[in-house]
């Protein structure tokens, strides 16, 4: 397996991450877009705020999966399934490089990422 490229992939994706997350803090705090004083907009604002927090919550879940791929990749541990040892497909790391389990170990752990 090419490490080098997966690490830059990981990265890559990380950076993307980083700036889609910092981008919807920075939309949370109206720094651009300051509360409106109507009401009906202020609703409007108030939902769109929903969708940021559950876009930065979903990056940041992502960017943790993605620093311990790292991590991994390091240690020479990135291809090994974290619950049962044995290898990661490498389709499977193609499909999602920052899953830490084999196939079918993440079908049968409860509340695993089946991305
Ligand atoms: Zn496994």
């Amino acid at each position: 397996m090419d490490t080098e490229a997966v690490r830059v992939r990981l990265l890559r994706r990380r950076e993307e991450l980083q700036g889609r997350a910092s981008r919807a803090s920075a939309d949370l705090r109206h720094e651009t877009d300051p509360l409106s004083a109507d009401f009906a907009e202020q609703v409007t604002q108030r939902e769109s705020d929903e969708v940021l927090t559950a876009i930065n919550a979903t990056a940041r879940g992502e960017l943790e999966q993605i620093t311990s791929a790292l991590r991994r990749l390091e240690e020479g541990r990135y291809t090994t399934c974290a619950v049962c040892g044995g290898p990661i497909e490498a389709g499977r790391l193609a499909a999602v490089p920052y899953t830490d389990r084999c196939r079918g170990c993440a079908s049968v752990e409860p509340g695993a990422p089946r991305r």
